[in-house]
Order: C-alpha cells, then structure tokens, then sequence
C-alpha cells in the first residue's frame, strides 16, 4: 500500500478516507492515533492487522464533543457530562457504558467504550469533517514506544496504512488519562495528561487501579485489558533508578560501560560523557519530561546498547504518567535507593 504523507490542509482528505473505510494516523495533543471508521468493523479490523494488536485490547471512540456522547453510550452519568466540561477538548478518556451501535471489535466485546475529545486543532477538524466516531489507538507497531512524530508514525506504519497527517510534534507527550466511570467510586485505569489531583478535585476519591503502579502476573485479569501487554519498550532492557535524583545520578555513573545508555534530566548530564544519553528535560518540568519521554525510548533503538538505566521523577501530578510509563517500558524492573 502506498501511504500518503498529509499536512493539516488535507484534513477533507483525510475525512474521506476515513469514511471510506481507510487507516489514517494524525496527530492529536497526547500522541498520533491511527484512526478507523469506529462502525465499520471491516475498518477497525484493520487497525489491528497494522499495528499486530492483540484482538482483546479495546480501542478508544474519539468524537468532536460531550454532544456526541449519547450516539454510542447509555446510560451516562452526570459525572461524564461534569468531567467533559472540565477537561474536554483533552487528554482524558472515560470509560461508560455502550450502546449496540459500537460494534464488538471496537470493544473487544466489553459492554463498556472509552470515549475521548482530543484537543488538537488537525484531529478535531478531522472529526468534525467526518461526523463519525473516529476509533484510534496509539499510531505504534503494537508494543513499540508510542509516536509523538509524524517520523516515528512513519517509520512503524509506512506501508501499512492509507495516510499520515503531519501536525508536528505532540504537545502532551503520552497517552490519555483512562478514567472508568462505570464503576464506585471511578477507578483510574491509566495515568495521563489530566492528573489524578485534577480528577479527584472534580469527582471526589477515585480508586488507582493496580496495574498502573505494578507489574499484572499473566493469570491476572486487568480491568483495562491493555494493561496486561508488553509495552513501550525499547529493544534493549530498561531499568529505572527510583529515588533523590542526586543519588540516582551517582548510580546511574558508576554503573557505566560498554553498550550502557543513560536517560537522565538535564541538571545530570555532564556525569555521563561519552556515553548514548537522552535527556528528559530539567529535573522539575514533568511536562517536558512527558513530551520527550517517547521519542528518548524510541531513540535508543537505533543505538548501540544493550542496557538503559533511566533516572525517574516522583510520581506526584504529571509524575504519575511519567513514571508509569517508564515503569512499563523497564517492565517494572525498578531499582528503589
Ligand atoms: P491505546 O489507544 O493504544 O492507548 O490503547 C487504549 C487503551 O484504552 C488500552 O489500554 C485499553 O485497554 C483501554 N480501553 C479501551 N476501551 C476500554 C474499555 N471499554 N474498558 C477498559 N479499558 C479500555
Ligand atoms: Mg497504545
């Protein structure tokens, strides 16, 4: 398949195609999705087949506002309608429960959807063109870092899919916030843009499910069945060295060698010359460090390196997003000072 490279000029192309039945990756606020007819089963079966996505991991229903919620949910809670005034257009996704017009593929056959406004001028265009609900998972090779670049959407998917739209590099960095409303009280399902201080401070408790902060065994059941998969993960092994960042930094350098590569923040980078290095961004910027965390992951594979030692941030606000998908990138393989 030839795969067209789009800019935000083409978003009536892209509309087209995506009503036609076609695969379209476009950038959104946390990463590019690869979008699909989210009605059209034959479609979205698609989005499986190019990016080898394990069938039982549903997919999330992407529309252009809270108006379009009670097409494909039902019954919704005041809760959805309050959570969508606050932080919709962006990065936080709720789980309700759906009506017979989602089909089965979509929800790998959950009686629950994930419903989500992203806030990006390319992606809500597109929707709005479209007057469908869009279903788009992350534009990645299933298990390979998440793309926060037209490149990196290209380097997996060239080939593969209809078209890429170009809107340059993501603005939030990882993936959406998962809320599951469906349940008392709301359970965090993963951690995103919209920070759990900020959900709690709209909703009252929210309980943290358990995969999010540790790693599921294979007889488990996870509430968001993705959470069960390998993921995120650069081809040689990553391991997190949790604690003060001074001393994190000291045991990152005396662990250097041959074929070590070091994710560090920027105050440390001076302790690792010579060595392959992606730096976060400042130690006390964990937007910076969301943005750049993706691109860092997906770098070391072009590298020489057979072991990433990563420094990580304290898991409070954005932290909890960042730290969740190290965690998940190492496979939970932490080292606590
Ligand atoms: P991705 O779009 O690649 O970031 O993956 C979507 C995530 O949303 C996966 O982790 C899914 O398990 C989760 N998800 C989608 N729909 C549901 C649902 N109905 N219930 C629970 N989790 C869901
Ligand atoms: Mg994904």
């Amino acid at each position: 398949m030839n795969t067209l490279r789009l800019t935000p000029q083409d978003a009536p192309l892209a509309a087209r195609l995506l009503a036609q039945g076609g695969l379209v990756a476009f950038p959104t606020e946390t990463v590019y999705g690869l979008g699909a007819n989210g009605l059209d089963p034959a479609a979205v079966a698609g989005i499986f087949a190019a990016k080898g996505r394990p069938q039982d991991n549903p997919l999330i229903l992407h529309v252009p506002g809270p108006d379009h919620l009670a097409r494909y949910c039902d019954p919704i809670p005041a809760a959805a309608y309050d959570l969508a005034r606050r932080f919709w257009p962006g990065p936080l996704t709720m789980i309700l429960p759906r009506r017979e017009v989602v089909p089965d593929v979509v929800t790998a056959g959950l009686d629950t959807v994930g419903m989500r406004c992203p806030d990006h001028p390319v992606a809500l265009a597109i929707l709005k063109l479209c007057q469908l609900p869009v279903a788009a998972p992350s534009a990645n090779t299933s298990g390979r870092p998440s793309p926060t670049t037209a490149q990196a959407v290209w380097e997996d998917m060239a080939g593969r899919i209809d078209a890429v739209v170009d809107g340059g590099p993501c603005r939030v960095g990882v993936e959406s916030t998962i809320v599951d409303l469906t349940v008392s009280p709301p359970r965090l399902l993963r951690p995103g843009g919209v920070t759990l201080e900020e959900l709690e401070a709209a909703l009252g408790p929210v309980a943290v499910d358990e995969a999010v902060t540790r790693l599921m065994s294979t007889g488990e059941k996870p509430r968001a069945p993705g959470m069960k998969y390998r993921h995120y993960a650069p081809k040689a092994p990553v391991t997190v060295v949790r604690g003060d960042p001074t001393a994190s930094a000291r045991y990152i350098a005396q662990r250097l060698g041959p074929g070590v590569g070091v994710i560090c923040f920027d105050d440390y980078v001076n302790l690792f010359p010579g060595c392959p290095l992606r730096s976060l961004g400042p130690q006390g910027d964990r937007a910076e460090q969301a943005r750049r965390l993706f691109e860092a992951l997906r770098w070391f594979d072009g590298q020489d390196v057979t072991a990433i030692l990563t420094q990580s941030p304290d898991s409070d606000g954005l932290g909890l997003a960042v730290t969740n998908r190290l965690n998940k990138a190492a496979g939970f393989h932490i080292i606590d000072l």
